[in-house]
């Protein structure tokens, strides 16, 4: 056992020093509030880590309200439009036409990380990396606190609110009583083999593609680094997945079209992620807020996932501002309902566009002949575009 060494002070305890908690610390330290983040692994782990790629219009504008876009601009790749393609077909749904401007930016999660804790180290952002057994107290008086052990020594943070930021397998969402919790959950029956590649893209923008034999989607991270995925069963192994048979099944189910702009060349990355639908409500409870993943996951398919969890700290670092600036409780009060109005509606467009271009169990060839007759009617209809494009470049903070 460790001894009980350090106690300190701070107005907001961050926990999780993944995208939601490091916007939520810059945020908050650009309106003065004091906090402190505290992470269980170390920088590197979490700045390596592979994930997001595609940022929303809102998730460009925070980057740059935060004076952290400048490298993004540089290095990220700004899409117009994005491809859907099915049996061989393909058609482009122009996003920027449709929405009155609004585009996404290609900036892979690695990079947005790197910028937040670079900036982060000149602005003072104060983060705790390598804390265990991180543990949240006193979530319904008026005076919490956070404690951890980080090399033997036990720790302790007062603090006036805690922001559990710290994904879906965190602590905090577990503080909150069952008794209040409702949770809504989907685990979907297949998962996404990804690969990276530092060869060139298939395509300027995004293709994806309804096959028969499943999902694929062709990505990019830079116009050298190509990310690729195909639907495949939860059980596959990576071990039988070879680059050439990879390959081979990504341009079968692009179609020849799309393929025909496929470059093969060494995977550096391959995993295979489940995929989820899900939600815990209230994102409040007494002095806890969830932000991110720690309050939802959604399936990739509609890139939403850290694009919910910017625009959670958006509100959150809002309502915070208010109770220390303002000397209102109304922000905090309206956090939770807020949050989950946009939260909902990410949910239910990654549902909706998962089922669209993903083969399930059920999926029969009548199941298959809809959504190809849906994927058609999205070709041929002006509204059905503007309603996908309007929700792909992500909703408006509201
Ligand atoms: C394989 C994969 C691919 C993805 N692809 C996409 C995509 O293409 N587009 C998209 O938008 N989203 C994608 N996502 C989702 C996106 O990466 C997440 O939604 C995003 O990272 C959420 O940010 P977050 O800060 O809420 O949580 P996280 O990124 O999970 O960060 C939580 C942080 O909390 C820390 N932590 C956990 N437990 C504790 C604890 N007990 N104490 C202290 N710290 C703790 C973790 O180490 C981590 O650093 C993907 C996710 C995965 C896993």
């Amino acid at each position: 056992m460790g001894r009980r060494k350090r106690r300190v002070r701070t107005q907001v305890a961050i926990i999780g020093a993944g995208p939601a908690g490091l916007f939520l610390a810059h945020l908050l330290a650009r309106a003065g509030v004091d906090a402190v983040v505290v992470e269980r692994r170390d920088r590197e782990y979490v700045e390596a880590r592979v994930r997001a790629g595609v940022l929303e219009q809102v998730t460009v504008d925070l980057m740059d309200r935060l004076g952290l876009g400048k490298r993004m601009h540089r290095e990220g790749l700004v899409h117009e439009g994005t491809i859907l393609a099915h049996d061989g077909g393909m058609f482009r749904i122009d996003m920027k036409g449709l929405t009155g401007g609004s585009t996404v930016m290609v900036y892979g999660q690695q990079e947005v990380m790197r910028d937040l804790f670079d900036a982060g180290e000149e602005r003072g952002v104060q983060v705790v990396f390598d804390a265990e057994d991180v543990a949240l107290h006193g979530l319904d008086g008026s005076s919490p606190h956070i404690t951890w052990r980080k090399d033997g020594v036990e720790q302790l943070l007062d603090c006036d609110f805690v922001a559990g930021c710290d994904g879906y397998h965190g602590v905090s969402r577990g503080s909150m009583p069952e008794s209040v919790r409702r949770e809504y959950e989907r685990v979907y029956p297949f998962g996404w083999l990804g690969i990276l590649a530092d060869v060139p893209p298939a395509n300027h923008e995004l293709i994806y593609c309804n096959h028969e034999r499943g999902f694929a989607l062709a990505s990019m991270r830079s116009a050298t680094r190509s990310r690729y995925y195909l639907q495949c069963p939860l059980d596959d192994r990576l071990e039988d997945w070879s680059d050439d048979r990879f390959w081979d099944e990504l341009c079968l189910r692009l179609g020849d079209r799309a393929a025909a702009g496929v470059t093969r060349g060494p995977s550096f990355e391959k995993s295979i992620a489940p995929l989820r639908s899900f939600v815990s409500e209230p994102m409040r409870w007494g002095r806890l807020f969830l932000a991110g993943d720690a309050a939802h996951i959604v399936p990739p398919t509609g890139a939403k996932g850290l694009n919910l969890a910017a625009s959670d700290v958006v509100f959150l670092a809002e309502a915070l501002e208010q109770h220390y600036l303002e000397h209102s409780d109304a922000g905090i009060d309206g956090y939770s309902a807020r949050a989950l109005a946009r939260v909902w509606k990410a949910e239910r467009f990654s549902w909706w566009f998962t089922g669209l271009t993903h083969r399930f169990p059920e999926t029969g060839p009548l199941e298959h002949r809809l959504q190809v007759a849906e994927l058609d009617y999205i070709r041929d209809s002006r509204a059905a575009q503007t309603t996908l494009a309007e929700n792909y470049v992500g909703l408006p903070i509201s």
